[in-house]
């Protein structure tokens, strides 16, 4: 046991936050011995709401806790912050552009940049799940340049990862623990791409290329992609609210593997800024496929994978969406 992580979670009383914290706060992402002090943070009109959220953390009665603070001050929010899960975010309202809905959300992470330069550990990790997730990540780690490294970072491409490998489990007809090595490459978007081809299954106590397991290359680059990119929507059409229980799980997933480290011959997908790898260009924030070493606590791309036509027609159209929103939240920057 050591001294307590300070971990934060943004827009904490909207329905993410509600179903990621219990998961923080009862060890699943920094283990079971690890203390943490959860600090909540939303906006003033809902504080009364989050001290509810906190009052329930109370109530769990959970040995890892040891402190909850629940606060709508981001001075006092991101102070001394070792991990910050960044999910509150500007939501799009009915008929707002796509320009309005990013000119909002650099307000909020360039403040949130602001105040994790000048309130946070400068070895803060920082993940960013609030839409536009990617471009969001870019807008506080330039404003939090020079304090902490662009490297500390990321957004949020884990729960299309998990829905890629549960969509090629349930088509091999095996356990999604027997999948591994999906990868999810570009924007947190309809552009993202969903990649088999580097991926591997064990079937039958053997493991294979998940592209041979399939057996089916018109699934792979059609359907299995599609229906990836359009899980969102499905389930907003279905549940009438938008995919919580999934996303928090996914969030808690990366910030374990981060914080962990990767298994061994295993890379997640991980939103992160580019250093040129695959000929993306560097500064945009681009999932790849990355290992992290959990000593160190530093992510790698993973190098060298084939990209075919195919794929690098698809890195291609995401990259161009990601340099789109860049632009305009750069432009935004600057009003
Ligand atoms: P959710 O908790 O459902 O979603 C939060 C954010 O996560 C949204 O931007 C949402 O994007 C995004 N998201 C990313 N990936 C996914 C995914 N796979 N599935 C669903 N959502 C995803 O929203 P709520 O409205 O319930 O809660 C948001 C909270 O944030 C509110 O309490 C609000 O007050 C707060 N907030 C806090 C701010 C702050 O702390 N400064 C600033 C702004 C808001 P999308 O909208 O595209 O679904």
């Amino acid at each position: 046991s050591s001294a307590p992580l300070r971990v934060l979670v943004t827009g904490a009383a909207g329905q993410i936050g509600y179903a990621v914290v219990l998961q923080i706060a009862k060890g699943d992402v920094f283990g079971n011995d690890q203390p943490i002090v959860l600090v909540l943070l939303d906006i003033p009109p809902l504080a009364a709401a989050l001290e509810g959220v906190k009052l329930e953390l109370q109530d769990c009665a959970l040995p890892t806790l040891h402190g909850v603070e629940a606060v709508t001050d981001e001075a006092a929010g991101f102070k001394d912050i070792d991990y910050a899960f960044l999910i509150g975010a500007m939501p799009r309202k009915e008929g707002m552009e796509r320009k309005d809905l990013l000119a909002a959300n650099v307000r909020i992470f360039k403040s949130q940049g602001q105040a994790l330069a000048n309130h946070s550990k400068p070895t803060v990790k920082v993940l960013v799940v609030g839409n536009p997730a990617n471009t969001n990540a870019l807008v506080a780690a330039k404003y939090a340049a020079g304090k902490i490294p662009e490297q500390n970072f990321s957004a949020m491409t884990r729960l299309d990862h998990n829905r890629a490998a549960a969509q090629i489990a349930l088509k091999v007809g095996v356990p999604v623990g027997n999948v591994k090595n999906v990868t999810i490459w570009g924007n947190h978007s309809s552009t993202q791409f969903p990649d088999a081809s580097h991926a591997k299954v064990v079937k039958d106590g053997n493991e294979i290329d998940a592209i041979s397991a399939i057996n089916d290359n018109s699934w792979v680059q059609g359907d299995f992609i599609s229906t990836v990119q359009k899980r969102g929507g499905v389930i907003i059409e279905k549940r009438k609210l938008s995919s919580a229980m999934s996303a928090a799980k996914a969030a808690c997933d990366h910030m374990r593997d981060w914080h962990f480290g990767t298994p061994s011959g295993q890379h997640v997908s991980m939103a992160i800024v580019s250093d040129g790898s695959y000929g993306v260009p560097k500064g945009l924030v681009y999932s790849f496929p990355v290992t992290v070493d959990g000593s160190s606590k530093q992510w790698k791309i993973v190098q060298g994978l084939k990209i075919d036509d195919f794929a690098q027609s698809k890195l291609n159209a995401t990259t161009k969406e990601l340099e789109e929103e860049r632009d305009d939240a750069l432009a935004a920057c600057e009003e």
